[in-house]
């Protein structure tokens, strides 16, 4: 089969490999219909992990159950799947409580809780940009879809960036009324935005420097705010009469960087403390790590971002962290969708082939203009023929 294949930093290329298969008795093998580049695909596509060579990527993905190994029951052959990005049991002491995000079975890694497609130091597992991906657990981790081809770009959100997004609200405790600042404008920070919204948020200001992502969330009703005009906190405390916002999400990650492009890992962080009232919540979705040898700080290189914890314990505020743990929300989340309470598709920017990937990859890496948000249809020829 055809895959996107991850060859060295800046280097990625669709070539044949080996066809996914049912290799255990719990697996289903899934038709890709729909994969998404994603802003953690960049971490690896820099250099910025460990992520071996020859790795498919894909951690986005939805299709068709091509078929099923002899220990799926519930999921039959033919229907139409999302697939959350976390690859869980279902029975394990984390799984159990909700946190399939921190699976403690499905990653071999020594000291690692919680697996992913494509991904590095999540496991084994190949990602699904690709034309077909093999699912583990399949009966835990595949949430049904309708039949048909209706909503499919509102629902290849549902793998990771919308209940990614819900869930920097969730960890922000976020309440209906609430005046929401969101860290980043990229597609996790738009999805917070849209959740942030649909929770009843009283105003949600959305800061970044990429206009166009800014004008995306001005689009769905947010306030955007741009950090290039002025401090960022300055203007989030003018808008709620020097108080703050009452919670916050940080869709940014630790390469965040100030307007020259200089990377400050601590930066956001500092801005979300100050930024948020005193008692205020902090949902940190954006991606830390523990080994980063090309950080811009010493401490940093060593996972030790430091941040002003002692405002942060002055204020009296919360802060919550980590990977979503998708099958949470992703029901839910599916049936928004279903009753047009949400249309998380608004960020959209490109539905291309496969075989357009790689040119694909460098645009959105460089965050090029007009470059919000990639699909990709394996089925689908190449649009450019790259
Ligand atoms: P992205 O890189 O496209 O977006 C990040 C945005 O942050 C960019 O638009 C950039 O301009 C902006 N930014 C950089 N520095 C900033 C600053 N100082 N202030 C404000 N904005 C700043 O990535 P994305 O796909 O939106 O993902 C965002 C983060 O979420 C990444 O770290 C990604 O790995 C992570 N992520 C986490 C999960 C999870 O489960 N926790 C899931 C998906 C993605
Ligand atoms: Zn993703
Ligand atoms: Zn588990």
């Amino acid at each position: 089969m055809k895959a996107l294949v991850y060859n060295g930093p800046f280097d990625v290329s669709v070539q044949e490999v080996p066809d996914a298969r049912v290799e255990q008795p719990n697996d289903a093998l899934v038709r890709i219909t729909t994969t998404n580049i994603c802003g953690s695909d960049l971490h690896m596509y820099e250099g910025r992990t460990a992520v071996e060579q020859g790795k498919v990527l894909g951690h986005e993905n939805m299709g068709i159950v091509e078929e099923v190994g002899p220990g799926v029951t519930r999921i039959k052959v033919g229907d139409r799947v999302s697939v959350p990005f976390n690859i869980a049991c279902g029975t394990c002491r984390n799984c159990r409580e909700g946190w399939t995000s921190f699976c403690t079975r499905t990653n071999p890694t020594e000291g690692m809780d919680g697996a992913a497609y494509g991904y590095a130091n999540m496991g084994p597992y190949d990602g699904g940009q690709a034309e077909y991906l093999r699912v583990p657990f399949a009966d835990t981790n595949l949430l049904r879809l309708p039949p048909g081809t209706e909503h499919e770009r509102d629902f290849t959100m549902l793998s990771d960036i919308f209940p990614t997004g819900w869930h920097g609200t969730e960890l922000a405790r976020q309440r209906p009324g609430d005046r929401v600042v969101v860290f980043g404008a990229g597609p996790v920070g738009l999805m917070a935005a849209h959740s942030a919204l649909i929770r009843g948020a009283a105003q949600v200001f959305v800061v970044d420097q990429q206009a166009d992502r800014l004008a995306l969330a001005a689009s769905i009703g947010a306030t955007p705010i741009d950090f290039t005009d002025a401090d960022p906190v300055e203007q989030v405390l003018d808008a709620t009469d020097g108080r703050g916002a009452d919670c916050g999400v940080e869709a940014v990650g630790y390469q965040a960087h100030d307007h020259t492009g200089q990377e400050h890992p601590e930066l956001v962080l500092d801005n979300l403390i100050k930024a948020v009232r005193t008692t205020g919540g902090i949902g940190v979705v954006g991606v830390y790590v523990p080994e980063d040898p090309d950080a811009a700080t010493e401490g940093a290189k060593e996972g030790r971002i430091g941040f002003d914890y002692g405002t942060f314990f002055t204020k009296g505020q919360h802060m919550g962290t980590g990977q979503a743990p998708v099958l949470r929300y992703n029901r839910q989340l599916r049936d928004l969708i279903i009753t047009g309470r949400a249309n998380p598709s608004f960020l959209v920017s490109h539905e291309l082939g496969l075989d357009d990937a790689p040119d694909a990859y460098r645009h959105f890496d460089k965050r090029d203009e007009g470059w919000t948000k990639v699909l990709l249809h394996p089925g689908q020829k190449a649009a450019t023929g790259s």
